[in-house]
C-alpha cells in the first residue's frame, strides 16, 4: 500500500505509523461519565469501505495526515496534513508546481 504524502509524494505504509479513527470525539476532560470513557477508549467500528484514519509519517517528514482509506481494498481516497504548518507547506506544494 502506497500513501500519497503531501510533503514526500508517495511512500510505502512501512514509513507510517497508523494513528487511530479519525473519527472518535473526546468526551469531555471533565466528563465523569464512564461509558462515554469506555466508548472513547475501546469501542471501536469494524467498517468496510471508505474509513477516516490517522497516519504519521514518522518514517520521513513526521508530518500528521488525516486519510481516507477503503478498508476492503486499501485505496487512499484523500490526504490532507494536519498541525499549525499545514496551511503552509500546503503553500509551498502548490507554488512549486
Ligand atoms: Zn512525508
Amino acid at each position: 500500500m502506497l500513501i500519497p504524502c503531501p510533503c514526500c509524494g508517495p511512500r510505502s505504509v512501512a514509513e507510517f505509523t497508523y494513528g487511530g479513527d479519525a473519527t472518535l470525539v473526546r468526551p469531555p476532560a471533565d466528563s465523569t461519565d464512564p461509558d462515554a470513557w469506555c466508548r472513547y477508549v475501546y469501542a471501536r467500528a469494524n467498517p468496510k469501505g471508505a474509513h477516516l484514519e490517522l497516519w504519521q509519517h514518522s518514517g520521513g517528514c513526521r508530518c500528521w495526515l488525516r486519510v481516507v482509506r477503503d478498508t476492503a481494498n486499501h485505496t487512499i481516497m484523500r490526504v490532507e496534513l494536519l498541525g499549525p504548518w499545514a496551511e503552509a507547506i500546503e503553500r509551498k506544494r502548490v507554488a512549486a508546481e
